[in-house]
């Protein structure tokens, strides 16, 4: 796999939890959706991350949350300006597919940080017929909401009720109600992915109109 050393531009915090990694950009190709695995020069541990930034951004931002007991995502928190990554990739295939590049209603689906491959799928093709349901604790956790379409996005607060539904993404689900000609995109923890593929199936989406990328 491909191999490119980038720069720390900045590190900008957004909450006590979360931050973008801004790294400068070096010609690095990809497609919005896709990740790329993360790498100290000289050390053989790294992790994978979503990229946060659209095609057409000089520059390459991740969104990270900041694991307490993990040990890379703290790491990178505190790498300086001027630090040096590589960039293994770009990897995987959670890309808008043919359907919602022809303007099929998509419905993204993230959890924390997996708002990530979305945000740069709004910032790379404007033109896209989604709506957006972002699953957070507080919704103060709602990071990128400038680059969605104002009342395109639905934030999912479960323990505050400052967001625009106070409960999980199941639940806003189960009360808004399914559209049936929509394609779906999930990304986020496994636990809702699972659940929200099995309320989609039960609701008579078929399993191809279902694309989900895990992160944990
Ligand atoms: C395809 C893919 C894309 C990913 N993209 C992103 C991304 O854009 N942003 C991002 O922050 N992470 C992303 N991750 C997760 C990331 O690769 C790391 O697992 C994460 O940063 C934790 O690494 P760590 O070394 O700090 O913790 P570790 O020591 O590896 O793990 C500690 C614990 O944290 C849990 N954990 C991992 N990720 C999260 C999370 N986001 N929220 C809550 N708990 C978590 C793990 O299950 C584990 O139990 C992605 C993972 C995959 C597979």
């Amino acid at each position: 796999m491909k191999k490119t050393k980038h720069t720390v531009f900045e590190i900008i915090n957004l909450t006590s939890g979360t931050f973008i990694l801004r790294l400068d950009r070096n010609n690095f190709e990809f497609e919005a959706g896709q990740y790329v695995i993360l790498r100290v020069p000289g050390h053989k541990e790294g992790r994978e991350y979503s990229i946060y930034s659209g095609t057409a951004d000089n520059y390459l931002d991740f969104l990270i949350r900041e694991i307490p007991e993990g040990h890379f995502s703290g790491y990178l928190r505190n790498l300086a300006p001027g630090s040096e990554l590589v960039v293994e990739g770009p990897c995987g295939f959670f890309i808008p597919d043919q359907r919602t590049m022809l303007g099929t209603p998509s419905v993204f689906i993230a959890t924390g940080t997996g708002i990530s491959p979305f945000h740069s799928y709004v910032k790379s093709y404007p033109g896209l017929n989604y709506t957006v349901l972002h699953g957070v604790k507080y919704s103060s956790e709602s990071c990128g909401r400038e680059a969605f379409i104002s009342g395109k996005q639905t934030i999912c607060s479960t323990q505050d009720s400052k967001g625009d539904f106070k409960g999980r993404v199941t639940g806003y689900l189960e009360k808004s109600g399914i559209d049936k000609n929509a394609v779906y995109y999930l990304c986020g923890n496994a636990n809702m992915i699972d659940e929200v593929s099995t309320l989609l199936e039960n609701s008579e989406i078929k399993p191809e109109n279902i694309r989900s990328e895990v992160y944990f």
